[in-house]
């Protein structure tokens, strides 16, 4: 093609092709260095095409996010957190893992609370959450929101590891009568071992004398961590005791044994586990189911910590208080 229009364009045979040849190759190469010249002249022209960037495509929500709190959900997190995380936010990520951890305490708490699964499978499944919170709090560009709930984590996985959950020990947890999340900044770290056990009575007349509907007790129990936390001669970070009983036996998860108590007065709560009996115990005594689950939780924190029978004490020890009533401390002196 490319002679058939040269040989058209220079109808002269001979002498004039040959000519012809040579001012052609003469024009290009003056024509290639001109370009050259021109180019160098002229930098921001393009010299070939520049391709376009694929469009950045935002990636889709992930359906864990809207999914209520399952074991589904944790699959569907745990899938993801494997094939799908690298494409979305950090923050996404460590929400992810944040709601893994969460999910596997949750679910630990109301398998204790049923005995719904062997303890060895519990402690793997509380084992992996501690993990997981860990290697939240080791990430440097963790916001502070997120750090505190792993924070909040670590310390839910350790009391689940240490919280009795012996058969005849049920012990309703926090969520379980609709605690409010503590304050922690306002909480003491317990230092050294449990050492003492202090017993008291609430003295409040809200709750039913022989137990009445967990709804009830429960609500007594909340009453009595919102006047610890808010009331303004208390704003306690948490309500005072680790431990409430009912009328009908219930015992109640009050304050995290990872802190001292607030309900000896001062240095009296330092090693010194709280237990407040629910009822005013100033005439009569508690009723028998509760002074059952009372015996049970005694025997099995003594047990528990090593805290010899002379060491479980009435409140009115440290004086300046009949609490928990002549009935309740006439009843204690006699527990062995
Ligand atoms: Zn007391």
């Amino acid at each position: 093609m490319y002679t058939h229009r040269m040989q058209r364009s220079f109808p002269c045979a001979g002498r004039s092709a040959v000519f012809a040849q040579r001012t052609s190759g003469l024009v290009r190469s003056l024509c290639a260095a001109l370009a050259l010249l021109f180019l160098c002249a002229c930098p921001s022209l393009p010299r070939k095409p520049v391709e376009e960037p694929p469009p950045i495509t935002e990636p889709s929500t992930p359906s864990w996010v809207k999914e209520p709190m399952s074991w589904h959900k944790l699959e569907l997190i745990e899938l993801w957190l494997e094939v799908d995380a690298a494409r979305h936010s950090r923050e996404l990520v460590i929400e992810a893992k944040l709601q893994l951890n969460e999910g596997r305490l949750q679910f630990s708490r109301r398998d204790i609370d049923s005995s719904a699964a062997p303890r060895e499978t519990l402690l793997v499944r509380v084992e992996s959450a501690r993990k997981g919170f860990e290697e939240i709090l080791a990430d440097p560009a963790v916001s502070a929101g997120a750090r505190n709930r792993a924070q909040l984590g670590l310390k839910g996985a350790a009391s689940l590891v240490q919280a009795p959950t012996g058969k005849d020990l049920a012990i309703l947890r926090r969520q379980q009568w609709n605690a409010r999340a503590p304050r922690v900044s306002n909480l003491t770290p317990l230092k050294g071992a449990w050492s003492r056990i202090t017993v008291h009575h609430s003295a409040e007349s809200t709750s039913d004398p022989r137990g009445g509907s967990l709804e009830d007790s429960a609500a007594t129990v909340r009453i009595i961590q919102k006047y610890h936390m808010d009331d303004p001669t208390h704003r306690w970070g948490d309500i005072g005791y680790h431990f409430l009983i009912d009328g009908a036996g219930r015992i109640f998860e009050g304050r995290e044994l990872e802190w001292q108590g607030a309900h000896a007065g001062g240095s009296n709560n330092q090693q010194n586990i709280g237990i407040c009996m629910l009822g005013d115990f100033e005439r009569r005594a508690p009723t028998e189911a509760a002074r059952k689950s009372l015996q049970v939780l005694l025997d099995d924190l003594r047990g528990r910590y090593r805290i010899p029978a002379e060491r479980v004490v009435p409140h009115s020890s440290f004086g300046s208080t009949r609490c928990p009533g002549p009935a309740l401390t006439a009843w204690l002196k006699k527990y062995k």
